[in-house]
């Protein structure tokens, strides 16, 4: 097999089946307090301030960061362990999860000393949220088509453009955003693009909310006008921006929550037709029991790698592809096999989270690189260009 198809199979250590323990625990404590009810899709749209703040003090945020920038030197597969359970179990997380799974990460390899210094420790206490700047509204898929250009002046940048679909821009401080320092040059496509940190309350940002067909709002539109961005805001390298969005984008696609945004409808879907359903039913649940299975094992060897140093990016975009395909599987199953009238404002569980699920779907083979750019990467790192 390709080297790079190769997913050592990776077992959890002893002491990261412990912290699970300690999660579950605190879990089960806050159900029982009614802090929060488990919902699909929670990285991406579920938002509690209080809760993003206990999972800090409880040192669970900014897990892999050095103790010196307010992270807590644990190892991947822990931080792993941390991400299952809170996915599982439906909780509140999007305020953080861009800022802990990527931005921060951003910032520790590329960002100056100050930036780290700044920036890190209170995105680590749960306190400090940041959002992908990536799409525009004519750059999705091709992101070396950003036209947001910022314009050298005195002591820093001035920025006018757009950014699109920007998921939890009206709850964030930061964005992280890429864009051109230099014009276009149809010859070298990826040049003049960088990277910077945007604070979203300066003069100049304007964030439009953009309603979900339910009626709810995680995207929005964020508009730039003459925004002076400081120096000291630029990550990295001028002109190095499209290395290091690729960079970040290893980071967005290669955990487990690109397998189980609709894990509690399936643990749902379980207890109904464990109760109530003919060997059809079952043996349709007991195959994505078996799917999951596999891609679990999956994502904890690209896990496993993280921790090796080697940033499995072809692996990471297999996980997704079939992740992602998984999550809208769940929600199709249990539409065919069970009867039920799903509505997000049901009083059954089960309805609530089919709506959920149903509603969500169509963004999961989306968000993050759709399924044909993820192929393409895997055919090319596979076959070659
Ligand atoms: C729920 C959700 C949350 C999001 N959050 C954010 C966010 O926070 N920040 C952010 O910056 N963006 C965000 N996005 C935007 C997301 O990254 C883009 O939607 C995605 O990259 C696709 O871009 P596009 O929508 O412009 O589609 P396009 O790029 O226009 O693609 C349209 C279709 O053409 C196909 N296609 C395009 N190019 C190729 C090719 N070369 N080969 C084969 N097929 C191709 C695509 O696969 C797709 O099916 C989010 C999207 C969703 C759905």
């Amino acid at each position: 097999m390709h080297k790079a198809l190769q997913l050592p199979v990776k077992k959890l250590p002893e002491d990261a089946e412990a912290l699970r323990q300690e999660v579950r625990e605190f879990i089960a404590e806050e159900l029982k307090a009614n802090t929060f009810e488990p919902q699909c899709d929670s990285w991406l749209g579920y938002f509690s301030e209080e809760f993003s703040r206990k999972l800090g003090e409880r040192g669970w945020i900014g897990m892999t960061w050095p103790k010196k920038y307010g992270g807590h030197e644990r190892t991947a597969l822990e931080r792993f362990v941390v991400t299952e359970e809170l996915l599982v179990a439906g909780a509140p997380v999007a305020g953080h999860w861009i800022a802990d799974r990527q931005s921060g990460a951003l910032i520790l390899r590329y960002g100056t000393e100050k930036q780290r210094e700044s920036f890190l420790p209170k995105i680590a206490k749960g306190e400090c949220y940041f959002v992908i700047g990536l799409s525009e509204p004519n750059s999705g898929s091709d992101l070396a088509s950003v036209s947001s250009m910022a314009k050298r002046t005195e002591n820093g940048w001035i920025l006018n453009g757009s950014k699109l679909w920007t998921s939890g821009a009206h709850h964030s401080h930061y964005m992280i955003a890429l864009v051109r320092t230099s014009p276009r040059d149809p010859e070298k496509r990826h040049d003049g693009l960088s990277q910077f940190i945007i604070d979203l309350s300066s003069p100049g940002v304007t964030v439009n909310p953009i309603r979900l067909m339910t009626g709810e709002h995680h995207f929005n539109e964020v508009l730039f006008e003459d925004v002076f961005i400081p120096d000291d805001m630029l990550i990295g390298e001028v002109g190095n921006g499209w290395k290091q969005g690729m960079a970040e984008l290893a980071y967005e696609r290669s955990g487990p929550e690109r397998f189980l945004s609709t894990y509690p409808l399936l643990k749902e879907l379980v207890k109904v037709v464990e109760n109530d359903a003919d060997k059809y039913a079952k043996v349709a649940v007991g195959q994505l029991i078996a799917r999951l299975r596999t891609l679990r094992q999956m994502s904890l060897s690209v896990a496993g790698l993280l921790e090796e140093g080697i940033t499995p990016d072809i692996a990471a975009s297999l996980v997704k592809d079939l992740g992602t395909q998984f999550e809208k599987d769940v929600a199709e199953t249990a539409r065919l096999l069970i009867s039920s009238s799903p509505s997000t404002s049901s009083d059954s569980q089960f309805e609530k989270l089919m709506a959920q699920a149903i509603l969500h779907s169509p963004g999961f083979t989306l968000r993050g690189g759709t399924t044909e750019i993820l192929r393409g990467i895997v055919a090319k790192g596979v076959v070659g260009r």
